[in-house]
């Protein structure tokens, strides 16, 4: 079954969770989502896509400081969504995006 795209928010690094998300993102941190460096650093910013509750999986994106700082977590989340739309030619992500090796 497809994931679909339901909500979509920005979570900081003070925020809880931020850390349990850290975790989870594939590759470490992986680069930006803005500027596609990798930082050092663990991410200023976390946007996290999901479709309820219900369902486990999430789409996760970092972000780094410079670039969290530069643009409004709306504008980023807006940005990233349609990036996502357009890879996945709409807001259903296909399960082969989430399975691992
Ligand atoms: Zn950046």
């Amino acid at each position: 079954m497809a994931l679909r795209i339901n909500r979509v928010r920005a979570v900081a690094a003070n925020d809880a969770g931020f850390s349990d998300l850290l975790a989870v993102l594939p590759d470490g941190a992986g680069p930006c989502l803005c500027c596609r460096r990798h930082s050092p650093d663990s991410p200023a910013l976390i946007l996290v896509a999901d479709e309820s509750d219900d369902d486990p999986r999430v789409l996760c994106a970092a972000v780094c400081s410079m670039c969290s700082t530069a643009y409004p977590a709306n504008q980023l989340l807006a940005d990233w969504v349609e990036r996502l739309v357009m890879r996945y030619g709409g807001t259903a992500v296909p399960d082969h995006r989430f399975e691992r090796g």
